[in-house]
Formats: structure tokens, C-alpha cells, sequence
């Protein structure tokens, strides 16, 4: 099934004021929490974010970085608490994804996981950042012969990347990574990190506040943008169209928007509905058994315990030193073929997913060796469940670059449930962008980007890939077809 148009879908609701309790929140920013660096809203700013999640904070930073941005006065909007959507409420898995998408996705997903953690360990973040192998256990032939395929290619595409890929299919080699017999097949891939992710994001935005570069502006939804051609001109570039950002807590204006909504983006830009759709996501935090031990890798499990191949499960484990919650969970989710709630096209997280959590408190003793006192049918105490909001792409690429026919509107997200090694250098594309477009360069620069390999042409915004993305099958279509694994 194709669709042509985007007015019969449904658009994403804004951010429910109340969300389930993510494990993540358990230790909230006692300076962001309820924060408004002024305690009116600007009438006006040089530039406005609307986002605080990963993407958010690092256009923020980005900015920051940046000499072009100097003295520009920047407002961060945000409908919640800080990071208080998906990127509070993930899985905390970092892990570039080398065989799926293409080596320029796999090349471009290496360099985010590098920005990370080069910017953690420069700032000593204590996010609880941890380097893994990341372990993706495949359980039905025909999922394992698709990877092995792929990972075939990758070796004769881009060698230095498929050599940080191996495959493991003996069962001896399997138990050494605590992979449970039954399991097909496995590949190993280098580069992938656990952390926390709300703590990692709430220091780049606190530090920026502190440092009187961003105003944060939270619990401040965004309801609608309305626009009006500019009176005023600067450094002889022709007049902007000025967005007025309309919020319960009156009018901003500016010329310059970075959106970074990720899921709830329809709600702002309705012609997007079709392209970027909520997904609703099941997390669990699990207390491991008595006598368990570290595991050695993050995990992934595809086409496991007869979920569909679409629905993968993700496991990181935290590592036993954290204070004040040293119990070292297991952060797993997924479950979304053993789901009891409908999830595509929901932009709702005020509820639980009774089936789905379900499945994740009982899954991993089957599929996984968590020691001496596990067994499978055992059911492992979840000391937090909670829903997150993921905004999956058409065509399965995030969505970055100049919002067509909104001079001067940026947008980075849509990152099908796999944004944490690409949010950060998709908020950078987007600042390099806008920063040029407002010293009136900004013609070709998106294109200029990906000729220098700051950013796949597949990610890059344009009127003609929104026109070949809508001869693709619905986002909800390709699911059920087994075109999306996350
Ligand atoms: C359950 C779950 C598990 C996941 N696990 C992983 C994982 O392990 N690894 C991985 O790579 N990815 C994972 N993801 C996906 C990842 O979390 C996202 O891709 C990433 O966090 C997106 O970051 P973001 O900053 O673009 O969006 P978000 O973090 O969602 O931030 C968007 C922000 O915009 C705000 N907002 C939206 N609309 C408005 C408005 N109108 N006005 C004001 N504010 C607004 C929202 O409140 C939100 O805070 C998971 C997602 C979920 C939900």
C-alpha cells in the first residue's frame, strides 16, 4: 500500500502533561527541575530550540560552540521537565548500528558515539558511561542468514568498518557471552556504550544555563507557530519570516526555530504526520538475581520467544558502582509484539503497556545465563516500568535540514527508536545550517555537508525525498511487512 498525502494521518498529540515514571527520573536535576532561567517568557529571541532530549541539548551546545553564535540571545522551550521525553525514558543503549543502514550511516553513527564520549570524558560527566561489545542475538535462520548477508557486504564495502563486526553462531562461544543454546546466532560489534542518558543530557543543558549562553524555558508547551513576513533586514540579506510561538504562557518570537520534537514533530508541522510517526515504548529497570555477575555486553534480541522480527528487545546493564542505586538493573526494553496497548501512531505515555511490561519481566532468564540462581520461567522484580514516545521515520532515516517553505525552521528527529548515536551530530548539522543561513550563506550548505561526510544524504531534508518517501508504504504498513527493526 503507497499514499500520496499526508492530511489523512494523524497528527502527534503535544507531550501529555503527565508520563509514566521512568527509572531515569529517579535522581532529577535539582537545578533543572521546574526551571525558567527567566521567569517570563521572552517576547523574543534570536533563536529558539523547542526540545530538551538529546537533540535539544546538543543544538544548544552546538551554538554554544560556535563563533557565529555569539551574543545571540537562544531560548530552549520545553512542553515537560527537562529531558523528560524519549531520551529520559530509553533504553541507554549507544550503539551504532554498522550493518543495517549503509556504511555512510554506519561511518556517521561511529562519529556520534565518538562525540559523546569524547564529551563526557572532557567534562568527567557522570552519566555512568560504560564501553561495551554490543551482543545482537538473532533466534530464527532466516534473521541470522539476513545479518550474515548484510555483514558480507559491509566487510566488501568499507573493510575498516566490517572488521569491527564478528559473527558467532558456536554454541560454546555463544555461552561465553551468556547467550542462552537455542539462540541461531549472534554478532559481536564494536563501539556500543551503556549510560545514562538523562544525566549525560542535564549536565550539557545545566552547564549552559549556568553559563548564561541558554534560557530554559520548561513546562512551557508549544501549541501552535504562526508566521508573518519580517519588517527588518539584516546585513543587507532580504527580510525573514518572523514565528510566533504560541504557548499557554503567552507569545516568542523569532527568526530562527531548531525544532527537536522527534515524536510529537506533527503536532507542530502537520505535513510531517506521515513521515515522522509516534511509537509507543515499553522500559523496564529489573533487579538481576542475587547471584548474578556483570554481563559482559549490551544486548539485542531479534525474532526471540516468537516476537516478530520488527520488535526488538535491548538490554544494557548498569554497572554495580552507581550511589545511590548501586542494584546494577537491567535496563531492558522492547516487548512491543507482546503489546496489550496499540503502539504506532501513539503519542501518549501517561499509561503503562500491561502486556509488554509483562514480557520484559520475563524474558531475559530464557534467553540470557544470569547465573547460578536464574532459571527460565522465572520472573525478575521490576523496580520501574515505564512508556516513552520514539517518532519512526517513513523511510527509515531521521529527518534533517531546512523545513521546506519555512524560511529560516529547522528540524533534526525521527530517529525510528534509534537516536542516541545520531541525535548529537544531527543537532550539529542543523546549527551549522541555520547559523549560516542567518549570515546569508545558507544556500547548498546541507548539501555541502554531506559531500564533506558530516552527514548522510540519506538524513538531508528535501522536497524531493518527502515526495519518494510518500510512494512508500505507511510507517504502519512496513511494520506489519517486517520493514522496521527496533
Ligand atoms: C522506550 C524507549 C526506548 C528507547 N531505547 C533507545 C536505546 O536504547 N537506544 C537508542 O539509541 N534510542 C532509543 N530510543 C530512542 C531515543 O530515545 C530517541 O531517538 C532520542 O531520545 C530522541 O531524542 P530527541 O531529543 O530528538 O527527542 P526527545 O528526547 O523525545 O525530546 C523531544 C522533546 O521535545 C519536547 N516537545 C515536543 N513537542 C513539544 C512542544 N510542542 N512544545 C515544547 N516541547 C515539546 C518533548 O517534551 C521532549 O522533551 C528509545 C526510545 C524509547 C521511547
Amino acid at each position: 500500500m503507497t499514499d500520496t498525502g499526508s492530511t489523512d494521518h494523524v497528527r502527534a498529540t503535544l507531550p501529555t502533561p503527565v508520563s509514566t515514571a521512568s527509572f531515569w527520573h529517579s535522581e532529577p536535576s535539582e537545578f533543572l527541575f521546574g526551571h525558567r532561567t527567566t521567569d517570563d517568557l521572552p517576547a523574543a529571541a534570536d533563536i529558539v530550540i523547542v526540545g530538551s532530549g538529546i537533540t535539544g541539548a546538543s543544538i544548544a551546545r552546538f551554538l554554544a560552540e560556535d563563533e557565529r553564535a555569539k551574543g545571540k540571545s537562544i531560548v530552549m522551550l520545553e512542553a515537560r521537565e527537562a529531558c523528560w521525553g524519549a531520551t529520559g525514558r530509553n533504553g541507554g543503549h549507544c550503539q551504532p548500528l554498522l550493518f543495517d543502514r549503509g556504511p555512510e550511516v554506519a561511518a556517521f553513527e561511529l562519529k556520534n558515539v565518538h562525540a559523546v564520549q569524547s564529551y563526557i570524558e572532557a567534562h568527567n560527566v557522570p552519566c555512568e558511561w560504560r564501553s561495551v561489545s554490543g551482543c545482537r542475538t538473532f533466534w530464527k535462520e532466516d534473521l541470522i542468514q539476513e545479518a550474515e548477508e548484510a555483514i558480507k557486504e559491509l566487510k566488501e564495502a568499507a573493510p575498516d568498518i566490517g572488521k569491527m563486526v564478528t559473527i558467532i553462531k558456536d554454541a560454546a562461544e555463544l555461552a561465553k557471552h551468556r547467550v542462552h543454546p537455542s539462540c541461531t546466532g549472534a554478532t559481536l560489534t564494536e563501539g556500543a556504550a551503556s549510560l545514562w542518558p538523562y544525566k549525560y543530557v542535564t549536565f550539557i543543558l545545566e552547564k549552559l544555563v549556568k553559563e548564561g549562553i541558554l534560557n530554559l524555558q520548561t513546562t512551557t508547551p508549544v501549541t501552535s507557530i504562526t508566521s508573518t513576513p519580517s519588517t527588518f533586514a539584516s546585513n543587507n540579506n532580504p527580510p525573514k519570516p518572523l514565528y510566533t510561538l504560541h504557548t499557554p504562557r503567552g507569545p516568542i518570537s523569532t527568526t530562527t526555530l531548531l525544532l527537536a520534537t522527534n515524536g510529537y514533530t506533527s503536532s507542530l508541522l502537520p505535513s510531517f504526520a506521515d513521515l515522522i510517526v509516534p511509537v509507543r515504548g515499553t522500559m523496564s529497570a529489573l533487579l538481576p538475581p542475587p547471584a548474578a555477575t556483570l554481563l559482559p555486553n549490551s544486548y539485542g534480541m531479534v525474532g526471540a520467544l516468537d516476537q516478530p522480527k520488527t520488535a526488538d528487545d535491548y538490554l544494557v546493564q548498569r554497572p554495580y558502582s552507581g550511589v545511590p542505586n548501586p542494584a546494577a538493573h537491567y535496563m531492558f526494553g522492547g516487548g512491543r509484539g507482546a503489546s496489550s496497548l496499540p503502539c504506532i501512531g501513539v503519542s501518549d505515555d501517561s499509561v503503562l503497556d500491561t502486556g509488554a511490561a509483562a514480557y520484559l519481566r520475563t524474558a531475559l532468564p530464557k534467553v540470557l545465563d544470569l547465573g547460578p540462581d536464574s532459571k527460565p520461567g522465572d520472573e525478575l522484580e521490576a523496580v520501574q516500568q515505564w512508556t516513552g514516545i520514539m517518532g519512526y521515520s517513513r523511510d527509515d532515516h531521521p529527518w534533517v535540514g531546512a523545513v521546506p517553505d519555512m524560511p529560516g525552521v529547522w528540524l533534526a528527529g525521527g530517529y525510528t527508536g534509534h537516536g542516541m548515536p545520531n541525535g548529537s551530530l544531527c543537532g550539529k548539522a542543523v546549527v551549522g545550517m541555520a547559523l549560516a543561513a542567518l549570515e546569508g550563506k545558507g544556500e547548498g550548505v546541507g548539501e555541502a555537508m554531506v559531500d564533506r561526510g558530516e552527514m548522510p544524504r540519506a538524513y538531508l531534508i528535501s522536497k524531493e525525498r518527502i515526495e519518494r518517501t510518500r510512494r512508500l508504504p505507511t510507517v504502519e504498513v512496513q511494520d506489519l511487512q517486517g520493514g522496521f527493526r527496533v
